[in-house]
């Protein structure tokens, strides 16, 4: 289930498990819950979709009926706190009931859902929240740039597109003479340069725009200047207008340092069209470059679409993004830039927070959380205008005899070099087949077989552990351990268990050592049952360790 949205499949599952299999509500619920992962892509509550009980009623009542089951047992489905009738329906909550596998799609983003769902495991530690990071990838052949895959093919054998990080071919990359990437790195933006100016033209005919405008469209951009490249929907959390933030700065940079050494901007996107404060940062790009005359270098893009992306991604010099962070789960463009051989100037936020920041590219602040957004965009864009000034644009424009920067350079070769094979789908889907789908697969074939008698167990097991398991009682735990506690000193734990109707192999003990609450983030699990010595006293149902 990629994101919310689509966790209604799990209903319809339920359904076809029953009536093709003769299942049981319960029994189909795990059956079908044994083959189904979902992937979260939304850092913010906001973001979920959330329903009024009567509507879900409303609209999925026919599957209530089927399944047989009361109002309050289908709605728990999509609850937190399923003793609370008038909570909403949550999508991303119905996801995670049916799924055996959760994963975000960046480390942070992980760490950010485990926190934002930890309440459906209230009593667990923030790190064992089971939401694993599976970080995404881009699809090399349809990012990098036909003339520089050429470039690939030619110095790594065609395989680079999928091999995997740390493989032998890799090392070639630094074999690729600096002439020949840079040239081919020249022509990819002289080709952005002309691609921006014949779109603009068109947009502007088509808007029935003067003959000045047309000229002025035509000559904007240079193809031997400083190329920051920023595209992506124009949400607002993403702040594309942040580099806009000191106007005297800004003019600084694209006018030059006196010495002709020039940086200019190209932007792409699109606002979802009901997002209203989304559509505005695109028109206050436009009038503020137009009425600060800064229109020749600072281009906006009409009509954003892959092809323009493609351009963009290879024919920039250095990619922007500065979302609020963690508010950008991954972020892809930024993947598709680096493996263009583009390094970065970001945020530590999504993807970018796991990368090798300071070889590939550039870190704007240090993964720092803000409360106040007026003052984290006064410290990110000082920031941003910093980096620019006294590290990217020097070592751009630092040029041998030959004309070429090889410091630049290097710092391209390391972005192909560490960035290509890490966030590459082909290592997206090996870690998706390897930390999800075969399991979940294997899960499922043992569910299934036998006309799915492992399934109707299961669920017979688990409606009995439920069932008995608030009659669990710690009757004793004894901690001995000596006033002035030294290293390596052994601590003897007894806990004496009532277990109640539940037996002791359907148990497991785990001894804990840390803080409650949010502590229990740096905390961890000392040992489990089978590394624990002493008796276990099986015939009174009662554990001792
Ligand atoms: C890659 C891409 C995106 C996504 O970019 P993010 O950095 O993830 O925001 C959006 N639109 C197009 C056309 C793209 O190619």
């Amino acid at each position: 289930m990629n994101e919310g949205h689509s966790a209604f499949m799990a209903l319809e599952r339920i359904r076809v498990f029953m009536d093709e299999a003769g299942l049981s509500f319960a029994e189909a619920l795990q059956v079908a819950q044994a083959s189904q992962m979902f992937t979260t892509h939304t850092p913010v509550p906001a973001g979920i979709d959330l329903f009024p009980p009567e509507k879900v009623l409303h609209y999925l009542g026919h599957y209530q009926q089927h399944f047989s089951v009361g109002d309050e047992e289908f709605l728990a489905l999509g609850r937190t706190d399923t003793g609370d009738f008038s909570a909403p329906f949550s999508m991303a909550v119905l996801a995670i009931k049916t799924a055996t596998f959760i994963n975000g799609v960046s480390k942070l983003h992980a760490e950010v859902s485990r926190d934002m769902f930890s309440h459906l495991w209230s009593g667990l530690p923030l790190g064992e929240v089971p939401v694993h990071a599976i970080t995404n990838g881009v699809h090399a052949r349809s990012c990098v740039a036909k003339s520089t895959q050429a470039l690939y093919d030619r110095y790594l054998g065609p395989n680079w597109s999928q091999a995997n990080p740390g493989a032998a071919l890799w090392e070639r990359v630094h074999t690729i003479p600096d002439d020949e990437l840079w040239r081919n790195h020249e022509q990819c933006r002289s080709h952005l340069v002309v691609v921006v100016r014949e779109r603009l033209a068109k947009s502007l005919t088509e808007r029935g725009g003067s003959a000045r405008e047309l000229t002025e469209a035509q000559e904007c951009l240079d193809p031997f200047v400083l190329t920051v490249g920023f595209a992506r929907r124009f949400a607002t959390y993403k702040r594309a207008t942040l580099f806009l933030h000191d106007l005297e700065r800004i003019r600084k940079l694209i006018n030059g340092d006196g010495h002709g050494r020039r940086v200019q901007f190209v932007i792409a996107g699109k606002a979802h069209p009901k997002d209203i404060p989304g559509k505005e940062l695109i028109r206050s790009i436009i009038h503020f470059t137009r009425d600060e005359g800064l229109s020749r270098s600072i281009v906006f893009v009409p009509n954003y679409d892959i092809h323009v992306s493609r351009d963009m991604v290879a024919g920039c010099d250095v990619w922007l993004n500065n979302p609020r962070r963690p508010r950008e789960a991954s972020g892809t463009s930024g993947m598709k830039a680096a493996m263009n051989g583009l390094p970065n100037l970001s945020v530590l936020d999504g993807w970018w927070d796991e990368a090798d920041y300071i070889r590939t590219g550039w870190p704007i602040g240090h993964g720092e959380d803000y409360d106040d957004p007026d003052y984290q965009d006064d410290v990110e864009a000082n920031a941003l205008y910093d980096i620019l000034e006294k590290e990217i644009v020097p070592l751009f424009y630092e040029r041998d005899k030959d004309e070429i920067p090889r410091g630049w350079v290097a710092k391209m070769k390391q972005a192909i070099y560490l960035n290509t094979p890490q966030f590459n789908t082909a290592r997206m889907v090996k870690d998706y087949a390897n930390h999800g789908y075969f399991a979940a697969s294997d899960r499922a074939q043992t569910l299934i077989s036998q006309h799915y008698g492992p399934g109707r167990e299961l669920a017979v097991w688990q409606s009995r552990l439920t069932d008995r398991w608030y009659d669990i009682r710690f009757e004793e735990i004894a901690i001995s351990a000596a006033a002035d506690l030294r290293v390596n000193q052994p601590v003897k734990v007894v806990a004496c268990i009532q277990l109640g109707a539940i037996t002791p192999d359907d148990v497991q003990v785990e001894l804990y050592q840390g803080t409650g609450g949010r502590g229990w983030r740096n905390s961890h699990w000392l040992c489990h049952t089978h590394d624990l010595p002493g008796p276990r006293c099986h015939g009174q149902k009662l554990l001792r360790y």
